[in-house]
């Protein structure tokens, strides 16, 4: 399995636009993103989008050197990552490779049913790590779902802090690499980031420690909770 990295600044500048959007996504505070961009705290979104206008070219260098950075050390645990994922939720990875779209944007997201993920370019290592394998793990937790006939689709993620299987989703990256025997170190705490998510943590973490098999575990916390709630 191999996880092939890029840069695309006109994606970044188009996706920078709904600066507005990506607040609302994070609590108003991207903290990941004032923390690399210091100079653009307090100033409006227009600000910020002229910002990325203004200095595309000095931007897309950096992309491109971080780009190679992130790649050289990804690779040193990409083969243990695909492996161990496989071993853990005993299921195959859909796709021989995935594409990572190393942006200036967003902290880390997923498409979807497709084989491509976001990460942050300035976060530090262990958090670009962490993430890379967050996302990778989401595209992997959606195709195994949906081979138990669970497909979310778009609409039913527009309120997605409220969505059951979103909040199953996010306990995942956790439970895996904070409470299984993978043999893989990355930076991930004993309960999810998000503060939306750890009602259902708690409620599904005795499901995980006695589940028989990974399958058995997602059956028993579907379950569980209804998805209706
Ligand atoms: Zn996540």
């Amino acid at each position: 399995m191999k996880l092939n990295f890029s840069i695309d600044i006109e994606r970044c500048l188009k996706e920078i636009e709904d600066f507005d959007e990506i607040k609302k996504t994070y609590c108003n505070n991207p903290y990941y993103f004032f923390n690399h961009y210091r100079n653009l705290k307090n100033k409006s979104s227009k600000e910020i989008i002229d910002f990325f206008k203004n200095n595309r070219e000095e931007i897309e260098k950096e992309l491109i050197r971080r780009k190679n950075l992130i790649e050289k050390n990804w690779n040193k645990i990409n083969n243990i990552f695909f492996s161990e994922i496989e071993r853990i939720t005993e299921s195959k990875w859909k796709y021989k490779s995935y594409r990572c779209h190393v942006c200036c944007v967003w902290a880390g997201r997923y498409d979807n049913y497709k084989n491509e993920i976001t990460v942050f370019a300035f976060f530090n290592k262990p958090d670009y790590l962490a993430t890379i394998a967050e996302e990778l793990l989401h595209l992997h937790f959606w195709e195994i779902t949906r081979k138990l006939q669970i497909r979310i689709e778009e609409e039913n993620l527009k309120d997605f802090k409220n969505n059951f299987y979103w909040q199953l989703s996010e306990c995942i990256p956790c439970l895996v690499f904070s409470h299984s025997d993978i043999k893989l170190k990355l930076k991930f705490g004993k309960y999810p980031d998000w503060k939306e998510v750890r009602k259902v943590f708690k409620k599904i973490r005795p499901l995980w420690d006695n589940k028989r098999n990974f399958t058995d575990f997602l059956k028993n916390a579907f379950n569980f909770i209804s998805p209706q709630k």
